[in-house]
């Protein structure tokens, strides 16, 4: 069984975990800097001070550079 880390979806396969990564907006932020999407988790150690976690990104401050993926879709659920 594989589990996506970001919302414990279960899926069969590798294959199908892979499809659904790269819909699965669940508690990811979008850097407008780089363009990178990553797990909240890996842009803040304290929960109030987010910034990019690739390291030639300047992207910081969360709602400034980073956003929410799942808010702005969230209105077509
Ligand atoms: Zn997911
Ligand atoms: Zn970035």
């Amino acid at each position: 069984m594989h589990t996506c880390r970001n919302c414990n979806q279960s899926f069969q396969t590798e294959l199908a975990l892979e499809l659904h990564r790269d819909t699965c907006t669940n508690g990811q932020l979008l850097c407008e800097v780089c363009g990178e999407r990553f797990q909240e988790g890996a842009a803040t150690e304290d929960g109030w001070h987010y910034e990019c976690p690739n390291d030639d990104c300047d992207g910081d401050g969360l709602e400034q550079d980073l956003y929410r993926v799942g808010a702005v879709r969230t209105a077509t659920q």
